[in-house]
């Protein structure tokens, strides 16, 4: 079994950004980071996507309206950075407080400043293979890790647990692209999956998020299988200081023993996702130059 270091190759790909960067003519790529309140997990995902930023020298707008703000205020926020020349890219983190429509939200930002890829029409492009759009973040993550561990997909068995619009959706559009780099025959499983275990089984690689600790076990697993583990699960621990041990979907003691190349949490997919946005917007500078 070899373990999949995403940490090691999120920090190839940020090397190889802070290179093109410093070669743009012109500014340097402007990310606008909008966190809506004080949520710790937020406030977290938010300053390690200001650090990624500064390392590769993209300069990040910083915006932090309180948790009171209403949806239209919002709106008026998001539509003053769409028609700002100076930002190329808007990332909203979620989640959003319950007032507000996360994905009337996330349809406000111009597709063409879209760096997290959930507008319709960037999700439309992933479909009809267009490349000019933005795909999301951890789905383009989860191909990276393959690609750069020398994982070959074409012709493999992808089986992906989960149908969100963040992940499982987007993941099994990557997976099926006519593409060397994908080229898979891809099941997508969820809540309603019948005979869930048999379907797993079936995997050559195995792409778990459904947001749910430890619930791939061994006899969900053919021997030798490839398996990505996108769950981030707080799970009791009184042994922390914090009270919590992250856990992903997999139940990594007895299932990474029968797996050819596995993605340990944290440290697989997570730093992954950081890295695809800066791409993205790299790419947006680019596009929008
Ligand atoms: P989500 O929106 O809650 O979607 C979960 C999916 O799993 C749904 O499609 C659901 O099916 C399916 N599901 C739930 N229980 C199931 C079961 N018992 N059997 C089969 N399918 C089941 O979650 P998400 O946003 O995709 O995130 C999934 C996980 O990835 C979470 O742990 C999240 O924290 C993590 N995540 C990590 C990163 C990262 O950067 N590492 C990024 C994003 C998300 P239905 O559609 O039928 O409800």
């Amino acid at each position: 079994m070899e373990l999949i270091d995403g940490n090691k190759i999120a920090a190839e790909i940020i090397a190889e950004l802070k290179t093109q960067v410093a070669a743009l003519p012109g500014r340097p790529p402007c990310l606008a980071l909008v966190r809506v309140g004080e949520d710790p997990a937020s406030v977290s995902y938010v300053k390690k996507k200001e650090l990624a930023s500064a390392t590769i020298g993209i300069t990040s707008r910083l915006i932090f309206p309180p948790v009171t703000i209403t949806q239209d205020g919002l709106f008026a926020l998001i539509d003053g950075l769409n028609a700002d020349p100076a930002v190329d890219g808007i990332l909203v983190q979620s989640p959003l407080p319950k007032h507000i429509n996360e994905t009337a939200v996330f349809r406000r930002i111009a597709a063409h400043k879209d760096v997290d890829g959930f507008h319709t029409l960037n999700l439309g492009k992933l479909a009809q293979e267009d490349e000019t759009g933005f795909v999301a973040c951890t789905p383009a993550g989860i191909m990276q890790l393959l690609q750069r561990s020398g994982v070959a997909v074409s012709g493999k068995h992808v089986v992906v647990l989960g149908r969100s619009l963040i992940v499982g959706k987007p993941a099994a559009l990557l997976a099926l692209q006519r593409r060397p780099w994908a080229n898979a025959t891809v099941t997508v499983c969820h809540s309603q999956t019948a005979s869930l275990p048999a379907l797993t089984r079936q995997a050559d690689i195995l792409i778990a998020a459904i947001g749910k600790a430890e619930f791939v076990t061994a006899d969900m697993v053919k021997p030798g299988a490839v398996v990505i583990d996108v769950g981030v699960n707080r799970v009791a621990d009184s042994t922390k200081k914090s009270g919590y041990r992250l856990t992903g979907d997999v139940h990594f003691p007895t299932v990474a023993p029968l797996c050819s190349k596995i993605t340990p949490v944290p440290g697989g997919v997570g730093p992954m996702t950081v890295a695809m946005l800066m791409q993205n917007t790299v790419k947006a500078r680019r596009q929008n130059a």
